[in-house]
């Protein structure tokens, strides 16, 4: 297991894609190295804002704004928002309804070869759906300090006992993915503030 911390400001990119572009290949091995993690950074923030852009979803229908996507062979096959509320079920999280909707694009229950990325650190039911689908790698933004399965209350993604193990990556946009969820709840008080006036 390996779990990744980083934000944009991140020390690993030193140089601009154009300078790696110039590199010359086998003279500056560490250049196309660091062009590598450049662009994985880069994908991973771009699936990211996919994941929030469904999280916006989720707030405009009325739910807790938290969006997921999954992706196989860099493209999203599966896609889900927080919709507990309206579907009347408690497992309707952002990461089963996109692991339901991937396993329907691919006709597997299994999904070997696919990364999830989320916006909040995924709960333990979550987690052990993509332990189950064999998800070989888990992408989130924000720590949930409550119900984070990921590394904040317990990580089953570290968890050796378990038979199947996923790479771990957390905190990519973790302060829109934060912000987003902060300002859910602020409105949602502030609503609750107003009616008892
Ligand atoms: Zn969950």
């Amino acid at each position: 297991m390996r779990i990744l911390y980083h934000s944009r400001k991140c020390g690993e990119v030193q140089i601009s894609p154009c300078r790696m572009a110039q590199a010359k290949p086998g003279r500056f091995a560490w250049a196309k190295l660091t062009a590598t993690r450049y662009h994985a950074l880069m994908d991973d923030e771009f699936y990211m804002r996919a994941a929030l852009a469904l999280a916006q979803q989720a707030w405009a229908a009325g739910e807790v704004p938290v969006g997921a996507v999954v992706v196989f062979k860099d493209e999203i096959v599966g896609r889900g928002f927080n919709a507990p509320i309206s579907c009347h079920d408690p497992s309707a999280h952002a990461e089963m309804m996109a692991l339901r909707d991937a396993a329907q694009t691919l006709q597997n229950y299994r999904l070997p070869d696919v990364t999830l990325y989320v916006t909040l650190e995924p709960c333990a039911m979550c987690a052990g759906a993509m332990l189950h689908a064999r998800v070989a790698r888990v992408v989130f933004g924000a720590v949930d300090a409550k119900t984070g399965a990921a590394g904040s209350v317990l990580n089953l993604f570290g968890e050796t006992r378990l038979n199947h193990h996923a790479t771990l990556t957390g905190g990519v946009l973790a302060e829109e993915c934060g912000a987003l969820l902060s300002a859910f709840f602020a409105e949602r008080r502030q609503r609750i503030k107003q009616s008892k006036v």
